[in-house]
């Protein structure tokens, strides 16, 4: 079912989307050569204890997982692009790091993804993370009241279709609201003019997930971590966008 929040719901969830984008401001200035993926997961921890918020993630069990998933964050470095599960690494120079965290806060959920690269950087990887995050705006400038959920799918593909890059239709956005995930499923690519059509209250989280040279991934042995077929790296960046009648309103949005 496709619930839509009425504006004073979506006012209410404007905390929730603070705090998720707090966390992630403070995941990406800790995040740093020699870091342990465990101390990431650790710090989000005491943020979600001291906020008073709800982990999403630490009792996540869905079909496709191995087990409850037991960490609040998910971190996933290089060849690994999504649903990576905290394990015991410290981060590399010029290793790139995704983390996605989502967390309720009065009883509404938010959920926000990035990338970065710790150390020195190579080029592929900057490219990968701004193309990455061109396609979430362009997903963004589409959340507008009338438009069509093919809109802000074809705005995906289209960006990385430009880049030369292939998508995966496994996973994608979707509506976010008191729980983490609802409808409608957004993929990232899809037909302008096509499906659900936009309207005020709807709430979806849009993440554009994208790997250097193959579409395809497999599971991890650890059961959650998703990792590219080919070993090339990936990027993940995600915002949690309301559509108002003034257009999208990103909740999750960072201090810059
Ligand atoms: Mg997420």
């Amino acid at each position: 079912m496709i619930e839509l929040r009425t504006p004073a719901q979506i006012e209410q969830m404007r905390p929730a989307g603070r705090f998720v984008g707090e966390v992630l401001t403070a995941l990406a200035a800790k995040a740093a050569v020699g870091v342990n993926l465990l101390e990431l997961d650790e710090l989000a921890h005491q943020m979600i204890r001291d906020r008073g918020a709800e982990s999403c993630y630490i009792d996540y069990h869905p079909s496709f997982g191995a087990s409850p998933f037991g960490k609040v964050l998910c971190t996933s470095v290089n060849d690994a692009v999504l649903h990576g599960l905290p394990h015991d690494y410290a981060l590399e120079d010029g290793d790139l790091l995704s983390v996605d965290f989502a967390a309720s806060v009065d009883g509404w959920v938010a959920d926000s993804a990035l990338s970065v690269v710790v150390g020195t950087p190579r080029q592929e990887d900057l490219d990968l993370i701004e193309v990455t995050g061109r396609a979430l705006d362009a997903a963004i400038a589409q959340a507008q009241p009338g438009n069509r959920l093919g809109d802000i799918s074809a705005a995906i593909g289209d960006v990385a279709r430009a880049a030369g890059l292939g998508i995966n239709l496994q996973f994608g956005g979707h509506g976010v609201g008191r729980t983490m995930h609802g409808e409608p499923h957004v993929p990232n690519d899809g037909r302008a003019g096509r499906g659900l059509k936009l309207r005020p209250g709807l709430v979806l989280a849009l993440e554009p997930w994208f790997l250097h040279t193959t579409d395809e991934i497999y599971t991890d042995e650890d059961g959650w971590t998703l990792r590219s077929q080919d070993g090339s790296r990936g990027a993940h960046m995600e915002h949690t966008v309301a559509i108002t009648a003034d257009g999208p309103l990103v909740l999750t949005e960072r201090a810059a």
